[in-house]
């Protein structure tokens, strides 16, 4: 097991004799590859990954659905084999009792059946985030978005740079305070002259952004992100239908960043059961028509920072990258476990 602290190597027999402890430097693994799909090591290259070298903000979550979709992927492939190998067994075993007319065989068909559905069932229910919480307990995070609080002490110190945003005649507006957290932690709101607010259409600051551009006279555009989920869509109608926006007599454009239908293709691999994604109550379960759904944080930082970035400058939804694109954008060439 490759150690997160110092690099070196400890056979796994050893580790498991320390308590899974570094040889070298004592520093403890968390995951054990067995036990939870993945190694330290494979955590730290989602890191790497995720944090595009540690150039980039990342959420914990971030790496939570990196190693989701890695594994996922692998996991399926996994579970139908188990699945077409225990369906091999039942047949020939029954084949067997029924010629023989010998009742071992069914019982051995019993077992298998059970040991194949704890393989699979366990497979499924897979936390990544909770494994990742750990990892960060042991392994601080270096690029973490920061909390609230530390974000906005941050911006206070930068006044000068965000006296640029206040003349924009543009505004973000994220469904989820978690990425607009994100996107500012990454300075996108700078990179892209475009106040990013949470739900409320409050600024990190706490001024009232939206709120105080809606009723300023002159053009404004709103973009509006929010997750591939019911309440990523009540939240799109409920902007759309703000006194401040509907009364609004300045030429006022609404751009719907995503996520929706049209990015299928580029959510492909993020989506979740819906019962699975936080905020989703029985109720929504049961009437979203595909009962899967996607959480903006589920794309990879770098493919979003760049995603949303084209979709300002376009003045249009985010785009689907295309196919060709989809792997590199994915940082998945190269990548071997
Ligand atoms: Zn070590």
């Amino acid at each position: 097991m490759r150690c997160a602290s110092c690099n070196a190597d400890t056979p796994g027999k050893t580790a498991k004799g320390n308590g899974y402890r570094c040889s070298n430097c004592g520093h403890q693994f968390v995951a054990v590859k067995k036990r939870d799909g993945v190694s330290d090591a494979a955590i730290q290259k989602a890191i790497e990954q995720v944090s595009d070298k540690g150039k980039l903000f990342y959420r914990t979550e971030h790496v939570a659905y990196r190693l989701q979709r890695k594994l996922f992927g692998a996991g399926k492939t996994g579970r139908i084999g188990c699945l077409v190998l225990i369906a091999l067994i039942v047949v020939g075993l029954l084949f067997v009792a029924m010629t023989a007319k010998a009742w071992q065989p069914l019982v051995a068909v019993a077992v298998f059946c059970v040991i194949g559905a704890v393989v699979w069932f366990g497979s499924r229910t897979k936390d990544y985030l909770e494994l990742m919480k750990r990892f960060e307990a042991v392994n601080p995070p270096e690029r973490a978005v920061p909390a609230t609080e530390a974000l906005i002490e941050r911006e206070r110190g930068r006044e000068a740079l965000l006296s640029g945003l206040r003349g924009a005649a543009r505004i973000l507006v994220c469904q989820n305070r978690h990425d607009a957290h994100f996107l500012i932690a990454n300075d996108f709101h700078l990179q892209h002259v475009c106040p990013v607010t949470g739900p409320d259409g409050k600024a990190v600051d706490g001024f009232p952004e939206l709120e105080k551009r809606l009723a300023r006279p002159g053009a404004l555009e709103i973009f509006v992100l929010h997750d591939f989920t019911p309440a990523g869509f009540g939240f799109i109608r409920r902007v759309r239908q703000l006194p401040g926006v509907v009364k609004r007599r300045e030429p006022t454009t609404l751009v719907e960043m995503g996520f929706d239908d049209r990015h299928l293709p580029m959510l492909k691999r993020m989506l979740l059961p819906l019962a699975r994604i936080a905020g989703s109550s029985d109720a929504t379960v049961k009437e979203w028509k595909a009962r899967e759904g996607a959480q903006v944080t589920a794309l990879m930082p770098a493919v979003l920072l760049a995603a949303a970035g084209a979709s300002l400058a376009e003045h249009a939804p985010i785009r689907s990258p295309k196919k060709e694109d989809d792997e590199g954008l994915d940082h998945e060439s190269g990548d071997s476990e």
